[in-house]
């Protein structure tokens, strides 16, 4: 099964975004090569990319989320298209801690104090930035945080990555369930008793079921269809092309330094881990496009 998205509509005014990511987080670990603990980080912060990146509009839009915190992983950022096309890289990929007393990854030990960034780059002359504090660094219950204070949406999510042993994915995914304005007072309390019951995104999925039984578990009660069927996979976008970009933008001054100091370059993608490398005779005919 591959990765994908469901967009449900439910009764009584709810929205909600049901993921499973697996084979995506499963990319990104291998890429990354991190510890159990950062590679499950990550998957939940590129799922919840995934999830958002879904609602941008633009072909161009792009949707980032950036936590920056004390503990050892020192940070982690994903990003997502329209399409969810996902990539992220973690601060300190070696970062490990002891499972907490309850046999889970310390995911919030490994994040520490710190903030959660959402920036959306909407080709406007200024992206639009928002910042909450992290409150729980388990990632779903600060992103709630963040929808409460910087959007005013009231929302419920749940993102879990399941590692296995041999450092694999085992399972991954996610849900996003936020309230319209216009939600009803039987929806909302229909949602509280169905998520109070609900142990984890991992524990369902392990199971075996899919997005399309945890669409049934939430909100078949209240009535609900879905709308939409997204793909997300990882995808990064750097090139040879875009490494010589980077390095024209140096300018001329720059780029002779480059040359006579060092006779080389080498650009790294920090989302695919590729490096580019530059001889001598590259940069000069890079600084003769420049002086052209
Ligand atoms: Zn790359």
């Amino acid at each position: 099964m591959g990765d994908f998205i469901l967009r449900i509509s439910t009764n009584g005014g709810a929205l909600a975004f049901i993921a499973t990511t697996a084979n995506t987080v499963g990319r990104a670990a291998k890429i990354h090569g991190g510890t159990p603990v950062v590679s499950a980080a990550l998957g939940r912060l590129l799922t919840a990319a995934a999830i958002m990146g879904a609602s941008l509009k633009n072909d161009g839009d792009l949707l980032t989320l950036n936590i920056k915190g004390d503990g050892p992983i020192g940070g982690i950022v994903a990003t997502s298209d329209r399409f969810s096309r996902v990539k992220g890289y973690p601060i300190n990929r070696d970062a490990d801690l002891p499972l907490k007393p309850n046999g889970k990854l310390d995911i919030s030990g490994a994040l520490g104090n710190g903030h959660l960034h959402v920036i959306k780059d909407l080709g406007l002359k200024e992206p639009y930035i928002g910042t909450a504090p992290l409150v729980s660094g388990e990632i779903a219950e600060d992103l709630v945080n963040y929808f409460a204070v910087s959007e005013q949406t009231p929302s419920a999510i749940g993102l879990g990555v399941l590692v296995d042993r041999d450092y694999t994915i085992k399972s991954a995914g996610g849900f996003f369930i936020q309230l319209l304005p216009n939600a009803d007072d039987q929806t909302i309390s229909a949602l509280e008793r169905v998520l109070g019951g609900f142990d984890s995104v991992t524990s369902f999925y392990d199971g075996g079921k899919t997005p399309y039984d945890m669409a049934d578990h939430f909100f078949a009660g209240i009535g609900y269809r879905i709308t939409d069927v997204l793909p997300v996979s990882y995808h990064c976008n750097c090139g040879r092309q875009r490494a010589e970009k980077a390095l024209v933008s140096l300018g001329a001054e720059e780029l002779e330094k480059i040359i006579a100091e060092d006779k080389k370059a080498t650009l790294h993608c920090h989302f695919c881990r590729s490096d580019y490398d530059f001889d001598e005779g590259d940069l000069n005919s890079l600084l003769r496009e420049i002086k052209k």
